[in-house]
């Protein structure tokens, strides 16, 4: 993903904001860091959804056309089939700009398939090509290891899967995951976001129209902030404020903060465009972001246990 040119002057102002807001979590979140409390607290496993973090990255790097990739995307809809009552796989090849033909699939893992009351959940299960970020022309060429791009999102979504299936959830619940979010130009808009436009383009039903939408990226990082992106405050308020006040009253007030933040083209974006209601809570301050460093022991077992806590209370609260 990437934030829009126009956002970029924002950015200088919004890091010392951000320093402020790590440091002074400290104390409201200090119980909530060890990963073993979250665990005690919430029926969402943070140490489970470590080891999927750790799954995606052994497989490699999860570049479309790769045996990875391959390999991720089997594994992907086995562990989904295991979980949930329905698993639908889009599958499709994708033309790149520079004519490679790529394999595409987006999985969308359901619970209650046919009640049409819905929660929609989606994270991206791809990785980018390249470490664009690196200065070293060397190490910018590597494939990212994608354990908090790519990786927590879909962690994640396998933790609320696994709370899930333990106990069945009263509304339906939609977990989608897209492929192709990472592998071209934000820049030029090629090549990118494939799998959310995609699913935009084939919606699972007529007239599919989810309550609320949210999509996990970025979430796994050591100090955690949300903070509104701007796209999802324009697009669906009211689920920011759904998202943002569960938050704040499981006592992680200073993750999910109150400030706008930047607007960052992400999968919600062409999902909004197609009518739905799709947030993105997403913490682009990351040292690793579409570097090679990107790998699980810079993803924190406590901040997944933050967020999975949030995203089940979500949907148990209907
Ligand atoms: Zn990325």
């Amino acid at each position: 993903m990437t934030t829009t040119p126009l956002r970029w002057a924002t950015l200088r102002p919004l890091a010392s904001a951000l320093a402020a807001a790590t440091f002074a979590c400290g104390g409201a979140d200090a119980a909530a860091r060890d990963g073993t409390a979250v665990a005690a607290i919430s029926e969402f496993d943070a140490v489970a959804a470590h080891g999927y973090v750790e799954k995606q990255v052994a497989f490699g790097p999860r570049v479309p056309g790769t045996p990875a990739h391959k390999a991720m995307g089997d594994w992907l809809i086995a562990e989904m089939r295991r979980r949930a009552d329905t698993v639908i796989v889009q599958e499709w090849t994708h033309t790149s700009s520079d004519g490679k033909r790529l394999p595409m699939r987006n999985v969308l893992a359901r619970f209650r398939p046919t009640d049409p009351k819905r929660v929609l959940y989606l994270a991206h299960w791809d990785t980018r090509p390249r470490s664009d970020k690196e200065t070293d022309p060397v190490l910018a060429a590597r494939p990212v290891p994608g354990a908090n791009d790519g990786g927590s999102g879909v962690a994640i979504l396998f933790g609320v899967a696994d709370a899930l299936k333990k106990v069945p959830p009263t509304v339906g619940v939609d977990l989608l995951f897209v492929d192709g979010e990472d592998y071209g130009s934000f820049d030029t808009g090629t090549d990118v976001l494939i799998g959310a436009k995609y699913f935009a383009e084939h919606l699972p039903e007529p007239g599919y129209q989810p309550m609320l939408g949210v999509l996990w990226d970025m979430v796994g990082d050591a100090d955690p902030v949300f903070e509104q992106e701007a796209y999802s405050v324009q697009a669906a308020p009211e689920v920011v404020q759904r998202v943002w006040t569960t938050a704040q009253r499981l006592g992680h007030g200073s993750v999910f903060s109150n400030r706008e933040g930047l607007a960052i083209t992400d999968d919600h974006v062409p999902l909004n465009a197609a009518g739905l209601r799709v947030i993105d809570v997403i913490d682009l301050d990351y040292p690793w972001h579409h570097m090679t460093g990107d790998t699980p022991d810079k993803v924190v077992t406590s901040t997944l246990g933050i967020v999975g806590a949030v995203a089940i209370t979500v949907i148990r609260d209907f």
